[in-house]
């Protein structure tokens, strides 16, 4: 990564991916609006914004886990991360718990998991940040991460994300989209679109009088033609 380059969130690649003018006004306008979804999904995080750890059918569970990348110029924090340590059968052989959590030599596999308030989503943004996670992880670790989870607080249901060649691919090309977008010097015009729906900052962004206003009321134009001449 360029030295100079900032170092962005990871929830911005989420953004970046949703829609192009909601990544700009958050990120680079640090506009912020709540609506039902947000609002659902801070409650959805609860239970995983502490941080702490458990162990459950042989893997320790860790929760609010600090992320980075160097680099890709990324930070933020993983929900929940499960991973196996080398030689951890219980927790009874592990003697130092505060450092086995930041011991990366120690960790063999690891699997970062999103929660998200609802169901599955049709667009690519979840698994895009999920996949940017499993990036710092294994640059953290050392290691190659296969897959991890999405947990739908609506349904309980946890859906597999296989962190494949395509999905590797869209998560770097989003990261070089975002770095691109908030390079600009104003916010990309708004298009209403299917994302609209469900956005927070519909209210602020009015998707609905995107270039209309502007080239209806704002576009230079010859106004002679709007007066006759008194002779
Ligand atoms: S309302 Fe639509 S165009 Fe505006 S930021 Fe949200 S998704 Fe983007």
């Amino acid at each position: 990564m360029n030295p100079e380059a900032v170092i962005l969130p990871l929830s911005a690649l989420n953004h970046q991916l949703y829609c192009e003018r909601r990544a700009y006004l958050i990120h680079a306008e640090r506009v912020f609006v709540d609506n039902e979804h947000t609002l659902l999904g801070d409650l959805a995080h609860e239970a995983v914004d502490t941080p702490g750890y458990e162990h459950r059918a042989g893997w320790e569970l860790l929760r609010a886990l600090p992320l980075y990348s160097d680099t890709l110029g990324l930070s933020g924090k993983a929900d929940l991360v499960e991973v196996r340590r080398a030689g951890a059968a219980g927790a009874s052989q592990i003697s130092n718990r505060k450092s086995q959590i930041h011991d990366r030599h120690a960790v063999v596999a690891a699997r970062p998991v999103e929660y998200k308030k609802g169901p599955a989503r049709r667009w690519a943004n979840d698994r895009v940040q999920l996949c940017a996670q499993a990036l710092c992880l294994e640059e953290m670790f050392g290691l190659r991460i296969d897959s991890g989870l999405i947990f739908h607080a609506a349904s309980a249901l946890r859906t597999e994300v296989v962190f494949d060649a395509a999905l590797r691919a869209l998560t770097l090309s989003t990261l070089d989209a975002l770095r691109s977008t908030l390079a600009r010097p104003a916010a990309p015009p708004a298009v209403l679109k299917p994302q609209c729906d469900g956005c927070s900052l519909r209210p602020v962004c009015l998707p609905e009088a995107g270039g209309r206003h502007k080239a209806g009321l704002f576009e230079p134009r010859d106004l002679s033609a709007d007066f006759k001449s008194p002779i």
